[in-house]
């Protein structure tokens, strides 16, 4: 279980975001504004590996790419949806 938004934040030091904004701690920055990593490309990447964190536009994106917003917030508990867990007895 752990949050279902996409993570933007992460300390400075941080190659990748970890935590959505809702969740992000004092002191972190937004990891988020990723561009395509093609030389030349001013894309923004919202595709590539979980191994290798560089970020390609859908362009670029290579056939084992995958659409990285769809990682999770490291949060646990962050699922918060109103849908479900919305009734306690
Ligand atoms: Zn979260
Ligand atoms: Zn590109």
């Amino acid at each position: 279980m752990s949050c279902l938004r996409w993570p933007s934040y992460g300390s400075p030091d941080a190659r990748k975001p970890e935590f959505c904004a809702g969740h992000a701690p004092a002191g972190s920055v937004n990891k988020k504004k990723k561009k395509c990593c093609v030389d030349g490309c001013r894309s923004t990447g919202t595709f590539g590996s979980l191994d290798d964190y560089r970020m390609y536009c859908v362009q670029h994106k290579d056939i084992t790419h995958r659409d990285l917003r769809s990682r999770k917030c490291n949060e646990e508990g962050c699922d918060k949806q109103p849908s479900y867990q919305s009734f306690k007895g």
